[in-house]
C-alpha cells in the first residue's frame, strides 16, 4: 500500500503511480523490523522492505553489490570543526553514487508490475544508475535529457547503451509528464528521483549509518528531496523497531545558487516555489522545483531539523578538505562539510557533537579538464636524485 505523505490518500502498489493527485509524493507505509546478521544490504535489512520486495528472490535482484560503503572517521576535519566527524563514502557504489541503492528497489517494483521499458528523467547520476541496471536487467532503457545537454554529461550514461532521448520543452514538467505516462501504461516504468520505491532503497543508508556510528546530526545534500526522505524513513523505522532511541537531528543542505527548500524554510513557508535561475557548480543538486521539497519541510519541522545553504566558494573549499582526507567527491557531495563552519559558529551544532555527512557521489563525475598547471614541476630523468636532495 502506498500513501500520500500530505493528504493521506491511499493507492495500490500494484500500479506504478508515484505522485498523489494532490501533487505530493507517495510513500510505502512504515515497516518496523529486525536487522539480520551478515550478508548484503538486501539480506541484512530484508525485514524492512515491503512484501512485494520480500517475495523477490534475492538472486533476481540484479544487484551489483550496492551499499556496504565505508563510514570514515576524519580526524583532521573533526579537529577543525571541533566535532566528531564521519563521512559516509557513497562514491564507491557501482555507478559511483548512492543512487544505485534506490535504482535496485525501484527496478524490482518495475519488474513486478511487468514493465518492459525502464525510463528516467535525469542528466546525471540517476541517469547513469538507471541505464546501468536497466542494461543489466536486459530491459529497454530510455533516458530523457534536455535538448541543450553537453556531450560530456552524456558520456557515462551512453556507456551503458540506453536510448537517449533529447526532449525540447520545460524539463521540470517532463518529470511529471513521464510519471503520467507510466501511471497510465504498466509497460513503461519511470524510475525518477523521489519515487516511493527509490526511497525504500535509500533507507539502507540510514541503517548502515546507525550500524556504524551514533550521530547527533545527519547532514544530507538535498536536491529533489528523495535522499533526505529515504534517510528519514529509515531512521523513523529504526526508532519504531526499538533499535534507535532517538532520531538524530537531520540537516538539509543546498547550494546557494539553487536553494528553493532553504528559501521556504527561512521564510517560514510550508510550500516551496520554483527557483528561477539555478547557477551552481553543484549541478547534481540543482533541482529548481524539488518534487519532495514540501515533504522535506514537513520532516524538518517534525524532527526539529536544520536547513541551510552554502556558496560555491565554500563548496570548492570543502571539496579540497574532503580530498585532504583521501576522498575525491563531486561538488554536490561537499555541501555537508561546507555547511559545518556556519553551523558550528551559530551554535546550531554544539562542540563535541557526533556528526555524519553523506558523500553522495564521486569527483570523477565532474572532471572539467582544467586544473592548476602551476602544481606540476618539470625535471629531466637525470635530475631525479638532485631534486630529492633539494627537497629533503
Ligand atoms: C541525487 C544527488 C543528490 C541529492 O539527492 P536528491 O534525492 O535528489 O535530493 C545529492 N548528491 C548527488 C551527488 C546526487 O547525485
Ligand atoms: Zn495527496
Amino acid at each position: 500500500m502506498l500513501r500520500c505523505v500530505a493528504c493521506g490518500k491511499e493507492y495500490s502498489s500494484k500500479k506504478s503511480r508515484q505522485i498523489c493527485r494532490c501533487g505530493e509524493p507517495l510513500e510505502v507505509e512504515h515497516i518496523p523490523g529486525k536487522i539480520a546478521s551478515g550478508g548484503t544490504v538486501w539480506k541484512r535489512f530484508r525485514d524492512f522492505f515491503p512484501q512485494e520486495m520480500k517475495e523477490t528472490d534475492l538472486r533476481d535482484l540484479h544487484t551489483l553489490s550496492e551499499g556496504e560503503t565505508p563510514t570514515i572517521k576524519v580526524d583532521e576535519l573533526s579537529e577543525i570543526y571541533d566535532v566528531d566527524l564521519y563521512l559516509k563514502n557513497e562514491t564507491v557504489n557501482p555507478t559511483w553514487s548512492f543512487k544505485d541503492r534506490g535504482t535496485v528497489t525501484s527496478l524490482i517494483h518495475a519488474s513486478r508490475l511487468g514493465a518492459k521499458t525502464i525510463g528516467t528523467v535525469s542528466t546525471g547520476n540517476m541517469a547513469s544508475s538507471v541505464a546501468a541496471y536497466g542494461n543489466r536487467l536486459g530491459s529497454k532503457t530510455v533516458v530523457l535529457v534536455p535538448e541543450d545537454i553537453s556531450d560530456r554529461k552524456l558520456e557515462q550514461i551512453a556507456a551503458y547503451d540506453p536510448l537517449i532521448l533529447k526532449v525540447a520543452g520545460d524539463y521540470g514538467d517532463l518529470f511529471y509528464e513521464s510519471l503520467e505516462l507510466s501511471a497510465d501504461d504498466p509497460e513503461i516504468y519511470f524510475s525518477n528521483s523521489n519515487s516511493p520505491y527509490r526511497i525504500e532503497g535509500y533507507k539502507t543508508l540510514a541503517f548502515e549509518i546507525i550500524e556504524e556510528s551514533s550521530p547527533d546530526f545527519v547532514i544530507i545534500p538535498t536536491s529533489s528531496g528523495g535522499l533526505f526522505r529515504g534517510v528519514m524513513k529509515g531512521l523513523i523505522e529504526l526508532k519504531k523497531s526499538g533499535i534507535l532511541d532517538k532520531i538524530p537531528t537531520p540537516v538539509s543542505v543546498q547550494a546557494a545558487g539553487c536553494s528553493p527548500i532553504v528559501r521556504a524554510y527561512q521564510g517560514g513557508k510550508k510550500k516551496i516555489e520554483r527557483w528561477s535561475e539555478p547557477g551552481t557548480e553543484a549541478g547534481a543538486i540543482a533541482n529548481p522545483l524539488p518534487p519532495g521539497g514540501n515533504e522535506v519541510l514537513r520532516k524538518l519541522d517534525e524532527h526539529d531539523g536544520l536547513c541551510t545553504k552554502v556558496s560555491d566558494e565554500e563548496i570548492m573549499d570543502a571539496q579540497n578538505k574532503i580530498a585532504s582526507e583521501g576522498i575525491f567527491c563531486q561538488p554536490a557531495s561537499a555541501v555537508g562539510v561546507a555547511a559545518l563552519k556556519d553551523l558550528r559558529e551559530n551554535g546550531s551544532i554544539e562542540k563535541g557533537s557526533e556528526v555524519i555527512t553523506i558523500i553522495t557521489g564521486s569527483g570523477l563525475k565532474n572532471l572539467r579538464g582544467k586544473f592548476d598547471r602551476q602544481r606540476v614541476k618539470h625535471i629531466d630523468i637525470s635530475e631525479l636524485k638532485e631534486w630529492y636532495e633539494e627537497e629533503s
